[in-house]
């Protein structure tokens, strides 16, 4: 990375931050500002102390230096006292402001980012990066550290100039003075640059293997791996995988320990050596009648505070190198565009619900996939059509009903509402079209009438009717709190779980009661009973009412009622019309679908 990309990175990243909170960005400068200078105080005074008790000062003059060392160092305690509390609360607001932005990001991403495995990674990688420190909290790290070696740096070299003035020590004394500073110093920067660079490239890969060890932790902690880790005895290989891991990463932790010692141990040699070098000189500057005893323990303290303080802000400036290219792929995440919002065209609302979609030779690949989902498909259908689309698994059935609902906008061809390619239209506005319940729909820990009405304020008779038109009356009916109970109890212990089926319900009574023209089944009895089966294909069209509806099933049998059926296979519509009329074609795939699972009933009635 060049030093202009860090710069600029390093400014976003700043205004970032103050976005978030101000106040931790303050208090954080400022309280290591104030504990930075804190240890100055003692030197100081105490030097002074010494000096006046050998120069045989009065009571009153050595009183107050004692006072003057006790009550600064008082209020500077008591000052940073109040900087941590303000810290404190900043820090949460900034963890808050981050989960905000992580959720605010996934929200206004495209559902195709969503889904994306490339976009998963990353979100993934850079949430691991910042629950390890790196990022943006590296940075806040970094201005803390930085500013308080400045002003260690300042106070050590101000305190310990006094030293040049004094005319008693000969020149080559304090040349030597600043030579073997100036060069343990540059020493000292060489070797801990030397060791971040070693412990920045074990951390980096101990975010992969924290990954690893989610993923693994994931298969033992939760319930669905749980079943079939003892069902089929997976303990030993999981087990025998997991030490593997947590082995190699020790292996590699020890060699970057060793390595890290070995630079530790000639830097401390150097410090030692320099401490003994400076005291002697300033023992022979002290004999020789040139300097006071007070100011040997201040010079040699400010001299060692010097070092560290030098050494601390090279290590701090390396790591701040390595933490922009963490903070380089936190922005990558939140510059992922939504390419779904440039539309600006407003839907028309009619009253007559008259909208007609067309498929213009609409092609279509996943991202990063090679192979076509959909291959030029034709089709165009009217307000008020009941739509069956039938097909194998695998054959583009819910592709297709991403397509039209926009998840996804197509790779070859467009898709058109009421003659206009709907990327031209508002994104919301669209969206609003639709009420479709996927395969994979979810619930929230919420109420269930929140639930039903996607909002915490909602018509009651209304919800409850939809939940009656989607058969779950009679469960309602069971529950004390209605529409107020909890579903699940990730948020309210007194939560209810509901099964398989009887959250398809809850979902299909959402559906019903966003109330949208178009509405879109995706294999919804997947999860219910025969009888429940039965009673949705039944009052499919009291269920659907005036609206247009499309019903993806893979059970030909379910789709009978259906005014017009669509045959998917691999990703194109090979047939079109009703059931009788798909079923005189013998040749076609319609016939072959409905005789192989014909035949299946049949032998499972014999
Ligand atoms: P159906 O609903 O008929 O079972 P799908 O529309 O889900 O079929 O899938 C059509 C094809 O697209 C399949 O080959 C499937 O593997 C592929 N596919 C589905 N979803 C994705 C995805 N998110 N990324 C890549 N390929 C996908």
């Amino acid at each position: 990375m060049k030093l202009r990309e860090h710069m600029q990175i390093g400014r976003r990243a700043i205004k970032h931050m103050f976005l978030m909170s101000r106040r931790y960005c303050f208090s954080t400068v400022a309280g290591s500002i104030v504990t930075s200078l804190m240890p100055y105080v003692p030197i100081y005074f105490s030097a002074k102390l010494i000096d006046g008790l050998a120069a045989g000062e009065g009571i009153e003059v050595l009183a107050l230096y004692a006072s003057l060392t006790v009550g600064l160092v008082a209020l500077l305690s008591l000052l940073n006292g109040w900087i941590t509390v303000q810290n404190d609360l900043g820090s949460k607001e900034q963890a808050r402001g981050l989960d905000w932005v992580y959720a605010e990001k996934a929200m206004g991403m495209s559902y195709a980012s969503i889904e994306d495995r490339e976009v998963n990674l990353l979100r993934e990688r850079i949430r691991y990066e910042s629950q390890t420190g790196y990022g943006l909290y590296w940075l806040i790290h970094f201005f803390r550290a930085l500013a308080g070696y400045v002003v260690q740096i300042a106070a050590s070299v101000s305190l310990s100039v006094s030293f040049f003035a004094v005319s008693t020590v000969p020149l080559w004394q304090k040349l030597a003075f600043v030579g073997a500073v100036i060069t343990t110093m540059l020493v000292n920067i060489l070797l801990t640059s030397k060791w971040g660079k070693i412990t920045s490239a074990f951390y980096s890969k101990c975010v992969d293997w924290n990954l690893i060890d989610a993923k693994f932790s994931s298969y033992v902690d939760d319930y669905r791996g749980g079943k079939d880790i003892r069902l089929y005895g997976l303990a030993p290989s999981l087990t025998d995988f997991d030490l593997g891991t947590q082995m190699s990463v020790w292996k590699q932790e020890a060699k970057m320990e060793l390595q890290c010692m070995g630079l530790r141990l000639l830097d401390t040699l150097m410090n030692y050596g320099l401490q003994l070098g400076v005291y002697m000189l300033l023992i022979a500057a002290a004999l020789g009648g040139g300097i006071s005893v007070g100011s040997i323990a201040r010079y040699v303290s400010c001299v060692m505070l010097l070092l560290t303080a030098a050494e601390g802000a090279a290590t701090a400036i390396q790591s701040l190198l390595v933490n922009n290219q963490y903070l380089k792929r936190y922005f990558e995440y939140l510059d992922i565009p939504n390419p779904m919002y440039q539309g600006s065209l407003t839907v028309a609302k009619r009253d007559d619900n008259e909208y007609y979609i067309e498929f213009r030779d609409v092609s279509f690949r996943y991202p990063n996939t090679e192979s076509y989902a959909l291959r030029h498909v034709n089709l165009k259908f009217r307000v008020g059509e009941k739509l069956a689309v039938v097909g194998m698994n695998g054959s583009g059935k819910t592709t297709f009903i991403k397509l039209l609902c926009r998840m996804y906008d197509p790779t070859e061809g467009e898709i058109c509402l009421n003659g206009v390619d709907i990327r031209k239209y508002d994104y919301d506005e669209y969206m609003a079209l639709f009420s479709i319940v996927f395969q994979d729909f979810q619930l929230m820990a919420f109420s269930l009438g929140q639930n039903i009405a996607a909002s915490a304020a909602y018509d009651k008779a209304r919800a409850e009717e939809c939940l009656e038109r989607a058969g779950f009356d009679q469960r309602l009916s069971d529950m004390s709190k209605g529409l107020d109970t909890a579903l699940y109890q990730h948020f309210d212990r007194e939560g209810v779980e509901i099964s398989g089926g009887e959250a398809q319900k809850v979902a299909l009574a959402r559906a019903l009661y966003k109330d949208a023209p178009f509405i879109v089944l995706d294999e919804p009895t997947a999860a219910l009973d025969p009888v429940a089966e039965y009673e949705v294909y039944s009052r499919f069209n009291q269920i659907a009412g005036d609206k247009t509806a499309v019903y993806i099933s893979h059970r030909l049998a379910s789709c009978r009622f259906c005014s017009e059926i669509l045959v998917f296979d691999s990703g194109n519509i090979v047939q079109r019309g009703n059931h009788e009329e798909l079923m005189a074609d013998e040749s076609g795939r319609y016939h072959a679908l409905w005789d192989a699972q014909a035949q299946y009933y049949a032998r499972e009635a014999g």
